[in-house]
């Protein structure tokens, strides 16, 4: 539940001090890992992008503890060479609350690892990745921005597929180009989820797609 969840009236109101101290003045967050469970993906991308300030939200209070508690313990053990200060996680809903957190073209990189599926029909409202959603996610992502998704759910993987390829403001990277961003790579196996899909030997669905420009009025 998330009724107690304290968000900021706007970005401005936002305090990222508390999440990144000195690191974070003079730099804005860029990625968001939605959902980021345990963190893993986090922990991975910290070292390939250094300077760019990543957030994890998650709205399980105690994993979003563990996964601040897991940050401050890598932190410390790197503390001269000054590792992981640019990775943070932050409680909260991220389906009611983005606009509040991140400017208008904020972001450069959304990510959507394994979501919940909610399979039942009378469900799929709950779901991460919905029409109304997925114009609030390209508020805050900049043209040429990323989204990036994967599942082991098949029909979940064509639902958000198909959302996002019908919204007028994405579209879904080729193969090719997919190939060539090594991030993609990344996606199967860094986070817990993905780590328990490989050990059932289940099958993986990956997909990325672009924030295109706003269309003229
Ligand atoms: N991405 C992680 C991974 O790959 O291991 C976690 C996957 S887990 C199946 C889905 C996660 O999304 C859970 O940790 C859940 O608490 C979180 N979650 C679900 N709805 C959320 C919401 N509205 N806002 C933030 N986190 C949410």
């Amino acid at each position: 539940s998330d009724h107690d969840i304290e968000y900021p009236l706007t970005p401005e109101h936002m305090n990222w001090d508390k999440y990144f101290g000195e690191f974070g003045e003079e730099r804005r967050v860029e990625f968001a890992d939605i959902g980021c469970g345990y963190g893993g993906l986090l922990m991975r991308l910290s070292p390939k992008f250094p300077g760019t300030l990543m957030i994890g939200m998650e709205i399980r209070v105690k994993v979003s503890d563990y996964v601040n508690e897991k940050i401050q313990a890598l932190r410390k053990h790197h503390s001269e060479a000054g590792h992981y200060r640019n990775i943070a996680v932050l409680r909260s809903n991220a389906m009611k609350y983005m606009p509040n957190y991140f400017r208008k073209g904020q972001l450069s990189k959304m990510f959507f690892l394994f979501p919940d599926p909610h399979f039942k029909n009378k469900k799929h409202k709950w779901r991460i990745i919905t029409p109304t959603l997925l114009s609030e996610y390209a508020y805050v992502l900049r043209e040429g921005g990323l989204i990036y998704t994967i599942t082991d759910v098949k029909e979940l993987h064509e639902w958000m597929a198909k959302h996002l390829s019908e919204h007028p403001l994405f579209e879904r990277l080729t193969e090719a180009e997919m190939n060539s961003d090594f991030v993609v790579e990344m996606l199967y196996d860094s986070t817990e989820e993905g780590q328990k899909v490989t050990r059932n030997s289940g099958e993986k669905w990956p997909a990325v797609f672009r924030r295109l420009p706003n269309p003229p009025l």
